[in-house]
């Protein structure tokens, strides 16, 4: 799960993170009462689930109260396009209000699971401020990493390796330390993916903050973390990913034309490996969990169809734990029900399956029928390139 940047905010300071005075804004008289509090001169910033906003026009100095107050007017309510949004742009409902500092030097600090080495990584750059994305691929010598241990955590002497390497000295020094053992405790304690600091700002005077900061959930965990649960954004979702988790299907929108319905994910991934294998590029990750009952199969398609980029879908169940003759009447009753009309290639294996494609064929609707997954693969991708 994702959430704002003041939101973000929030959590680390509850850590000991030290970031700039501020508070949200939902209107521009509001921006205006925050900014005679804290400015008078302070920075605009646009809250959307996405970065880049500076370049895109999401991030705007005010000298005075009345400045802010017209720059929370044009921002809130616009459609901000960045580089991370696509072409769509997300709409801004809120803006935070932030005591405008004097920036000496934009570093970057980030902390991910990395899954290869099994640990988090916390990783360090004096490139800051930019898309770090670009620093990595072209001079990844300037990305600094201590991997973590979770049995003994992140170590003192670590942290002042790191501090270290991006040149810090003395009092600044010192405080980059603390920021890092604290910025790591509130990743861990939150059970977060990610908590990026981009830029950490060293501001003239030396002091360490954080300037903007993104954190990302691990969904399994949030239960144990109701007041981050709490946070949620639909608005920020894309509203068929929320409307697949009401129905406890896994959903992951993709960038393809064929849609993908499968039983478990092992195999969804194994479908859509096959489907880009056979040329093509998969609409979607759709799991509808091993068991699939007939609401899941109808629930399913209702999210298919609705996704206007999808020509063509690729049905592929396994009966092991569910039988292929009530998947197969499953099929055919939403197809009825939700009048589809994009080709569909059906692969059933395992219980029943003879029975289940004896239904497919009486149904009267026109399905193509595959016995193989690469058969299947092979069918869909031309159907969905006509
Ligand atoms: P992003 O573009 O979505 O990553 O948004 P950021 O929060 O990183 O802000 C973008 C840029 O705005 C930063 O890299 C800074 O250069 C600038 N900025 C943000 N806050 C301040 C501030 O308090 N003072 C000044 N001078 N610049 C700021
Ligand atoms: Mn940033």
């Amino acid at each position: 799960m994702k959430i704002h940047e003041y939101q973000a905010k929030q959590i680390l300071s509850q850590f000991g993170v030290r970031i700039p005075r501020g508070e949200i804004a939902d209107n521009p008289a509001r921006a205006r009462e925050i900014a005679e509090e804290i400015g008078p001169r302070v920075v605009v910033k646009a809250q959307i689930h996405a970065g880049g906003r500076g370049k895109g026009g999401g991030v705007k100095l005010a000298n005075t109260p009345g400045e802010a107050e017209n720059l929370a007017d044009q921002i809130i309510g616009m459609n901000l396009v960045t580089h991370q949004t696509g072409p769509e742009g997300k709409r801004v409902k809120r803006v935070l209000i932030e005591d405008a500092l004097d920036i000496g030097r934009e570093l970057y600090i980030g902390i991910v699971i990395d899954r290869a080495q099994e640990s988090p990584v916390v990783m360090a750059s004096s490139e800051g401020g930019m898309e770090i994305e670009k620093v990595a691929a072209e001079t990844p010598e300037l990305i600094f990493k201590e991997h973590i241990d979770p049995a003994t955590g992140f170590q003192g002497f670590q942290a002042r390796k790191l501090a270290f390497k991006l040149g810090l000295s003395g009092d600044t020094f010192k405080q980059a330390v603390k920021f890092l053992s604290a910025l790591y405790k509130a990743f861990q304690s939150s059970d977060a993916s990610l908590a990026e600091i981009n830029p950490l700002l060293i501001t003239k005077q030396g002091d360490v903050l954080a300037l903007d900061a993104k954190m990302n959930f691990d969904d399994n965990a949030l239960r144990r973390h109701p007041d981050i649960a709490e946070m949620r954004d639909l608005d920020e979702e894309d509203p068929l990913e929320v409307e697949a988790s009401r129905h406890d299907l896994n959903y992951i929108k993709l960038d393809g034309n064929v849609g993908c319905m499968v039983n478990g994910a092992g195999l969804a991934m194994a479908t859509m490996d096959i489907i880009m294998y056979s040329g093509g590029m998969p609409a979607n990750f759709l799991d509808v969990g091993g068991g699939v009952s007939e609401e899941a199969v109808k629930n399913a398609f209702q999210i298919l169809v609705s996704d206007k980029d999808v020509k063509a879908a690729l049905v592929n169940i396994f009966g092991g734990i569910v039988r292929c003759d009530l998947v197969a009447n499953g099929i055919v009753k939403a197809a009825k029900e939700l009048d589809l009309t994009i080709p569909m290639v059906i692969r059933l294996e395992g219980t029943n399956v003879e029975l289940g494609k004896k239904i497919l064929q009486d149904s009267g609707l026109s399905f193509f029928s595959a016995s193989s997954m690469k058969e299947a693969a092979e069918k869909v991708v031309p159907l969905a390139n006509q």
